[in-house]
């Protein structure tokens, strides 16, 4: 098969290699969508990965070709997305069922290979099944979608709240797509590029609620959209000293601060500021990928269930005559049992009630994938999501 080999530091490569042999529990996936991530960036060109060679890519969808030992057969031919962390069940996290913070994991991508290949060994279990009216372009968006899920559901905002969000990057995007489908009204955007106004309109925000930061003072700007109080959740996206600085600096007082780009650096607050979080009493909270469960019984099962559920639950919601009795009953069952941030996602994509897909700004056939990795790396044009389509 065809696959993009990471040889070395700065050695890429597409290469003819020996179609994955799997293991037990493993099914082969035929990959028909990936979008490369930010992190693959530097992953291939300046930090290298955990072992060479390592077919990068987590992001990404398909059809599985093949079933290996004790998986069901029934998989063959199933359109999946991917969840690409493997926990390793064992530790403290993961006997929480809190995976996304597991000490001994593996990861499709990073640490084993990934999906810029036609096909890619993935644990059956780790798959999520698609419903018919959702793409494969969509769906190896999930994982992004998820992370941005996951900070969302983190940060917990109330429709009423003012909400910023500062780094309008693939992540910062798909949350602000996520906080409009919940419902919240007063977003203020927060960015550097003037293609990033274009993009929110895509969304649907608008364009006073976007500021330049390389024109205006976003601190001041902020201030007089709240009443000089700051955002009630401010969601940092970036990762630099600076909008660390602006996320604390203009979070209101009894706000909360949800920590989500990656550090560029060290990462340092003034005096002045730090003490904000103090008199402020301001909630500052970190966020890391996102929730997965991984299911006693087949995920395809568990997953037709829940949208058969989801879809009931509405049903008898609207019926009328519903006593307002049943009804707290109907919503209380549904809220004792909260979706996991990949069925969350993927409940809503099926419902169309989000469309992650405007936000792919580049498809490349996967044999040219590599100039998508030369536009991240070299800034050379306006990008969100950029992604290599198998048979384009
Ligand atoms: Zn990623
Ligand atoms: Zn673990």
């Amino acid at each position: 098969m065809k696959a993009w080999v990471l040889h070395d530091i700065n050695d890429f490569r597409l290469d003819n290699i020996e179609e994955p042999v799997l293991h037990d529990g493993e099914v082969l996936v035929e990959v028909k969508a990936a979008g490369i991530c930010g992190s693959d960036i530097p992953r291939v060109y300046q930090n290298g990965t955990y072992s060479f060679p390592l077919i990068p890519g987590h992001e990404f969808s398909g059809v599985v070709a093949k079933a290996g030992k004790a998986v069901d057969p029934g998989w063959i031919g199933k359109r999946v997305g991917i969840f690409p962390l493997i926990p390793c069940r064992a530790c403290g996290p993961c006997r929480k069922e809190q995976y996304e913070m597991c000490r001994h994991y593996s990861y499709l991508g990073s640490r084993t290979d990934g999906g810029f290949a036609e096909y890619a060994a993935v644990p059956a279990e780790n798959l999520i099944i698609l419903p018919d009216n959702v793409t494969f372009a969509e769906a190896a968006m999930l994982e992004p979608m998820a992370v941005a899920v996951h900070a969302m559901r983190r940060a917990a905002p109330d429709p009423a709240d003012i909400v910023a969000v500062c780094g309008l990057g693939t992540i910062g995007l798909l949350l602000i797509m996520f906080l409009q489908e919940a419902g919240v009204k007063n977003i203020l955007a927060i960015g550097n590029k003037g293609f990033q106004k274009q993009m929110l309109e895509k969304l649907g925000l608008p364009g006073d609620a976007w500021c330049d930061s390389r024109e205006q003072n976003p601190g001041q700007w902020l201030r007089e959209r709240t009443e000089g109080a700051g955002a009630d959740v401010f969601f940092e996206c970036v990762g630099k000293n600076e909008t660390l600085t602006w996320a604390v600096d203009h979070t209101a007082p009894g706000g909360r601060v949800m920590l989500v780009g990656n550090p560029f650096s060290d990462m340092n607050l003034e005096k002045a500021v730090y003490w904000k979080i103090l008199r402020n009493q301001l909630t500052v909270t970190g966020t890391w990928n996102s929730s997965f469960s991984f299911p006693e019984t087949e995920p395809s099962i568990r997953m037709a269930e829940r949208m058969e559920d989801a879809s009931l639950t509405k049903q008898r919601l609207s019926k009328q005559g519903v006593s307002d009795e049943e009804r707290r009953y109907i919503q209380d069952a549904g809220e004792n049992c909260p979706p996991d941030d990949w069925q969350y996602v993927l409940e809503r994509l099926a419902q169309k009630r989000v469309s992650p897909s405007c936000l792919i700004t580049h498809r490349f056939p996967m044999d040219e994938l590599e100039q998508g990795f030369h536009i991240m790396r070299d800034k050379t044009e306006d990008y969100i999501k950029i992604m290599g389509i198998a048979g384009k």
